[in-house]
């Protein structure tokens, strides 16, 4: 029996998943925290504490960061394996993220909110992949622990994820009313967002000196003399390309916001089409490999949609709360922001039935048609959402009731494509290909919020109907399209389940 195995400090788990725990715990705390006010802070306006920006900017910015946030795990990824190991990486990461949220707590405008954004990006990019990854890194490959380890460690997600749309935005309301005479201190709030990454780094630092392995400390692949001439020609080469389209757009006066995001939304589309023809044409991909890539890719596409409308709870569903939702029940009165946290709670309600569900059915349905009917529930949450302004008119407000039959569809669909995508990600995943291959799965997580970026443009009190319904008819005909395909992509899986 090795250290680990014997180690059942945690729930019977090793110690090292608490430290990790409580890290992507404080992590997410600070990050759907800041999310929850962070719209409502872009487009109030100045004299309510906001930046008065247009709602369709705010909109927009806030779905392309959420697809920035997790493209950048892919130089997260690479930078643990090359050059730090997961150890540092995360710490550096979590030191970012924290900076970015205190940068927020300022009272500086929209050069602080870009600011924020870039080290918020970058920080988790470094950290989110490499604390999964060192979870990973607690159990031998035998170790028949693992599997529950990560649904602790995803619960550990929801928890931060579920606390913080309460306790921040009452942080901001606090401190904006009492002390500000403001309807909403923001900057209140954003402290919040920044003393939760602290404490996660706190004890990050503190636990892993005792309680993770020292393997962390090192990159498995560290970079050498040869590759180091061939990585700097590439960012050189990378920056200059940036500095150019960047010049060009300023030269011709088109340098601004909407067209940055344009710009980032072709990236995150264009990225994974590259890795998917990366993978297909390697000669370290074998002819069973190859099959196996091109079942990934309907996959790929269902997951890219259903990312998209999940993660718009927290923009077109948030916009909703806040102008077409009647705010209390009974004399229970709540902030639009709260609403965040339905998410996070339908996620720790479900997931035991889900285990139990799959634990007990003997011929239950493959992957692709559990994600065929995941984007059937991701469609009727939008086709529900589109109900209130049939029946009622888009001019008043609704019942809470309504986002929370949302959330609950959209949680049955994370359900089906969430935990499944994960494992079927790494089993799908040519041997040459492993850790990219888990980048695809958060990618594709980017690419629908990409593509949200220019959708909710269309996004307002006046058009809710007919967006709610198109979108949610798009994801109901791509999983008729799936359910067609499904016996092909099983054949093109070669065996894989
Ligand atoms: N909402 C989850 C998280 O924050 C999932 C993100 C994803 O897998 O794309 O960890
Ligand atoms: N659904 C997110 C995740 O899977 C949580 C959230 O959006 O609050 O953890």
């Amino acid at each position: 029996m090795n250290k680990n195995n014997a180690d059942t400090a945690f729930f019977g788990q090793p110690k090292g998943l608490s430290t990790l725990f409580f890290t992507e715990m404080w992590e997410r705390f600070s990050y759907y925290g800041m999310r929850a006010i962070l719209l409502f802070y872009m487009y109030y306006a100045i004299s309510k504490g906001g930046l008065g920006m247009s709602q369709v900017t705010a909109a927009s910015i806030m779905s392309i960061y959420g697809s920035l946030v997790y493209l950048s795990t892919l130089v997260g990824g690479w930078l643990s394996d090359r050059v730090w190991g997961s150890r540092k990486t995360v710490f550096y990461g979590g030191v970012l993220i924290m900076l970015g949220h205190i940068v927020l707590a300022l009272p500086a405008g929209e050069t602080a909110l870009y600011i924020s954004i870039a080290l918020i990006v970058v920080g988790t990019g470094l950290l989110k992949p490499n604390v999964s990854d060192m979870v990973g890194g607690l159990y031998d490959l035998e170790d028949r622990r693992r599997e529950a380890g990560f649904s602790i460690f995803v619960f550990g997600i929801n928890l931060g994820s579920f606390l913080a749309p309460w306790l921040v935005p009452w942080a901001a309301q606090v401190f904006g009313f009492h002390i500000f005479g403001n309807e909403m201190n923001f900057h209140a709030g954003f402290s919040l967002a920044a003393i939760g990454m602290f404490f996660g780094l706190v004890q990050y630092v503190l636990g892993g000196k005792k309680y993770l392995s020292t393997n962390s400390l090192t990159p498995s692949d560290p970079i050498d003399k040869g590759d180091l001439l061939n990585i700097i020609k590439w960012v050189v080469i990378g920056v200059v390309v940036i500095a150019f389209v960047l010049g060009i757009m300023a030269s011709v006066g088109q340098l601004n916001v909407d067209n940055v995001i344009t710009l980032l939304t072709i990236l995150a589309i264009a990225l994974p089409i590259y890795y998917f023809v990366a993978m297909l044409r390697s000669s370290k991909v074998d002819k069973v490999e190859r099959s196996r890539v091109k079942a990934y890719i309907p996959l790929f596409f269902a997951a890219a949609i259903f990312w998209g409308i999940e993660e718009s709870g927290s923009v077109v569903l948030a916009i909703f709360a806040a102008q077409r939702t009647v705010l209390h029940i009974g004399s229970w009165h709540f902030a639009a922001a709260n609403f965040q946290s339905l998410n996070p709670l339908f996620i720790m309600i479900l997931t035991p039935v889900f285990v139990a569900l799959w634990d007990k059915w003997k011929k239950q349905p493959s992957a692709p048609e559990k994600f065929a009917t995941g984007l059937v529930f991701a469609g009727l949450s939008y086709m529900w959402m589109a109900l209130p302004g049939i029946l009622f008119g888009t001019s008043g407000r609704v019942s809470p009731f309504w986002l929370v039959g949302s959330w609950f569809l959209v949680e049955i669909a994370e359900m089906l494509i969430s935990p499944i995508g994960l494992s079927i990600t790494t089993k799908l995943a040519p041997n040459a290909f492993r850790s990219q291959m888990m980048s695809m799965w958060f990618m594709a997580d980017a690419t629908g919020q990409a593509i949200n970026a220019q959708i909710v443009k269309f996004y307002s009190t006046g058009t809710e109907v007919q967006y709610f319904m198109a979108v949610g008819v798009v994801s109901v005909v791509f999983a008729i399209i799936m359910f067609f395909l499904v016996k092909k992509i099983n054949i093109l899986m070669e065996g894989v389940k």
